[in-house]
């Protein structure tokens, strides 16, 4: 008997090579019946045998097209009608709801064609197809058509075309279609904007490589900045011209074996390098490598990633050393997008740029991650991996928009039954970083047609963030930023019930109005938590100043155990003059332009200074980098604390610490330390643990605490598709904007 469904799929199902994935299992399965695209996803109706239709619907999930990801698919049942074949329907759009696929890495296929001789788009810089190449990134409005992406000033040729209308072809609907007839084309410039003519563009680039220039190179989300990773003077020369002279480079390498003779890389590793979404994976450097040692100076990993556009498989075919490949933008200014931005911000610093003229629409950075085992601990969020859906179990009855928190910003919206993250859109210390994150905003809301009834924000009252919520003459609710961190997890998790959050982080504003962020916050299945303990507040000696100069840390510490007259007895008189120690004593004593934080990303830095390892930073995380190579597992001694009231005293761990000559158990310690304090107060509470937080970006506590947590047999949650950074603060503020609504 035959049996006809109406099947309606959504997630990411347009623009992926869906319908045709639909219509080639139909035809092999003689069933009758259409597809077409709606503002909602998918529509499929669909007729034949009960046998052939579960089929049908078997293969749907499992044979997915490589860029597609189903959310949810709803099946109702209809009378037969008698359809004599399957076809693909023209859309109806109605609503947007449909979902954006991220950029992705050029696929096998397209590659081939790429390598070969014989093929129309040999060596074509900006081949593509409906399974890989750019999307997010060249996409302004919705529905997902050509004519609404950057690639509309470029004609198809009747050869094109006739690919793009075959719902066979694999190119079949790839919007940024096009070869060397009617495609984009490339183009070299000097720094002084004058076009260099030459014969075979890219073996000149390579020629420019070897002998040591500096390159920006156009890629999906923006331009890197490229030089030769084997040539120490390039990299010198790169550090002094954008002024960033310690902070790790990200190297682009041709192969995986390239990377492997480079860098220790576990099968986990290899896994996510080569994984379509070709994140930079940080990875342990060898130690007799030819890669330039001023990489990453002092840390013992170094960030690798491999080609995802046909423009950088290009570039390799030429040029064999691995490329420096770091996001071209001024320090606290976004990813740039246009050549005419980059010759006016970075035309010192770069001698040539290599530029093509499809314009990038929504700028985007690459992701970066590194693995603890099998498990991804995301750094950023960005390329590959968002615009990021999160489908909830339910409906909502409001639109929320969540606008994140300063530091890594990214913003989220609520809609329907779902969640959507937007990529990674940095730190907002700067108007043009502050307009790049208006301008996704306005990207966002259009994809969508987003009007948000709510907006939440960080309770910062300062946050650049915070003051745009309260602009906007919409609702807002505020929320503290740690609470934010845990709910972030309980959202990606569909987590139930109360648990423990465990906070460790940076900065965030508390309720006490002073910076928190070495919090336990016990969180109700509502809006509510408790602050159940955290640590001991430090002085932060001159402000904000102390952020960057984990010396003064090192020094209220001392403070905290000692008198001035010890202090200048301890190695930390070295550090300072004894006029500033006397002044800095003074601000102590008497709370002059001091804080009052207890964030544990300030104890990293504090213990980082004290052993030596770095009294002032040049770049953020830089402890934690740099700390990470002395621990060693045999130590397994911990320094003692008490807990009082819910306060952690670590006094014992400073003065031990002062007096500590041994790099190597001085940072075992320090670690464990704070194991067996996450620990202790987990038993006490006997409830599930979810962790995040900026310190858990820290590779070797996060693998300590996880092992350690499974021999207590303590349940935990860490966050595994997003990071631990505020790049997910934007999620746990939708989560609270969530729980808030359901109660009111
Ligand atoms: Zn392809
Ligand atoms: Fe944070």
């Amino acid at each position: 008997m035959l049996k006809r469904v109406i099947i309606d799929v959504s997630g990411i199902v347009q623009g992926v090579g869906f319908r045709p994935f639909v219509y080639t299992i139909a035809k092999e399965l003689d069933l009758k019946g259409f597809v077409l695209n709606n503002g909602h996803g998918v529509h499929i109706e669909i007729e034949g045998t009960q046998q052939k239709l579960n089929l049908f619907l078997t293969r749907l999930q499992d044979e997915l097209p490589p860029l597609a990801q189903i959310d949810k698919i709803k099946k109702v049942l209809k009378k037969p009608q008698g359809d004599r074949s399957f076809v693909i329907q023209e859309s109806n759009q109605s609503q947007k709801t449909a979902l954006i696929s991220p950029d992705m890495s050029i696929c096998d296929q397209c590659l081939t064609e790429f390598y070969d001789p014989h093929d129309k788009r040999y060596h074509y810089f900006a081949t593509n197809c409906t399974h890989c190449g750019p999307r997010y990134s060249i996409i302004e409005t919705v529905p997902y058509d050509r004519a609404s992406t950057s690639m509309k000033f470029f004609r198809m040729c009747q050869a094109c075309e006739r690919e793009y209308h075959d719902p066979l072809d694999r190119r079949y609907h790839a919007q940024p279609i096009s070869c060397y007839d009617c495609g984009p084309t490339l183009t070299l410039y000097d720094a002084k904007h004058q076009k260099i003519d030459s014969q075979d563009l890219i073996k000149k680039v390579a020629t420019l490589f070897n002998q040591g220039a500096i390159i920006a190179v156009k890629g999906l989300g923006g331009f890197h900045l490229m030089c030769d990773g084997y040539n120490y003077e390039s990299v010198t020369l790169l550090r002094q011209r954008k002024n960033r002279p310690l902070k790790p480079l990200a190297l682009l390498f041709p192969t995986i074996e390239a990377i492997e003779e480079n860098s220790k890389v576990t099968p986990f590793e290899k896994v996510m390098i080569q994984s379509k979404e070709k994140p930079i994976v940080l990875v342990h450097k060898k130690t007799d490598t030819q890669i330039a040692s001023n990489i990453a100076p002092d840390i013992d990993r170094i960030g690798v990633m491999l080609p995802y556009t046909p423009l950088q498989f290009l570039i390799f075919e030429y040029f064999k050393n691995p490329l420096v490949a770091t996001s071209a933008n001024l320090s606290h200014e976004p990813i740039i997008r246009t050549k005419d931005e980059l010759i006016k911000k970075l035309g010192n610093v770069v001698d040539y740029i290599l530029d093509f003229n499809r314009d990038i629409v929504n700028a985007v950075d690459d992701s970066v991650l590194q693995m603890i085992d099998q498990r991804p601990l995301f750094l950023r969020l960005a390329r590959g991996f968002t615009p990021k859906s999160i489908p909830l179990p339910f409906k909502l009855n409001k639109k929320i928009l969540a606008v994140g928190a300063e530091q890594k910003n990214t913003i989220a919206l609520a809609f329907d039954d779902q969640v959507i993250l937007s990529p990674h859109i940095g730190d907002l210390n700067s108007i043009e970083a502050f307009d790049y994150f208006e301008r996704t905003m306005q990207t966002f809301k259009q994809f969508y047609d987003f009007i948000p009834d709510l907006i939440v924000c960080d309770r910062h009252p300062e946050y650049a963030t915070t003051l745009w919520a309260k602009k906007q003459q919409i609702p807002v609710l505020e929320v503290q930023h740690h609470h934010a961190h845990i709910l972030s997890v309980i959202l990606e998790q569909q987590i139930h019930g109360q648990v423990l959050g465990v906070a460790f982080d940076g900065t965030g504003y508390g309720d006490d109005h002073t910076i928190w962020g070495g919090e336990f916050l016990v969180c109700g299945d509502d809006t509510s938590y408790e602050r159940i303990a955290y640590f001991k507040p430090l002085v932060l000696l001159g402000g904000n100043k102390a952020i960057e100069e984990p010396r003064r840390i090192a020094l209220a510490m001392a403070f905290e155990v000692m008198d001035l007259d010890s202090v200048k007895k301890t190695k930390i008189s070295d550090w300072f003059s004894s006029t500033e120690l006397n002044l800095l004593h003074k601000a102590y004593q008497n709370k002059i332009n001091t804080i009052q934080t207890s964030s544990v990303g300030r104890i990293f830095d504090g213990v980082a200074s004290l052993l030596e390892i770095v009294h002032v930073l040049s770049f953020e995380g830089e402890s934690g980098l740099k700390m990470e190579q002395y621990y060693n597992e045999k130590i397994s001694n911990y320094y003692n604390f008490t807990i009082n009231h819910g306060i952690i005293d670590y006094d014992p761990m400073i003065s031990a610490l002062l007096q500590e000559d041994n790099l190597i158990r001085g940072v075992s310690m320090f670690f464990n330390t704070l194991i067996e304090i996450i620990v202790s107060i987990a038993h006490s509470q006997n409830l599930p643990l979810v962790l995040s937080g900026g310190v858990f970006q820290n590779k070797v506590l996060v693998s300590l605490i996880l092992k350690r947590l499974g021999k207590e047999r303590i349940k935990y949650y860490f966050p595994q598709k997003t990071s631990p950074n505020d790049g997910s603060i934007s999620l746990g503020q939708i989560a609270y904007g969530i729980r808030h609504s359901r109660n009111n």
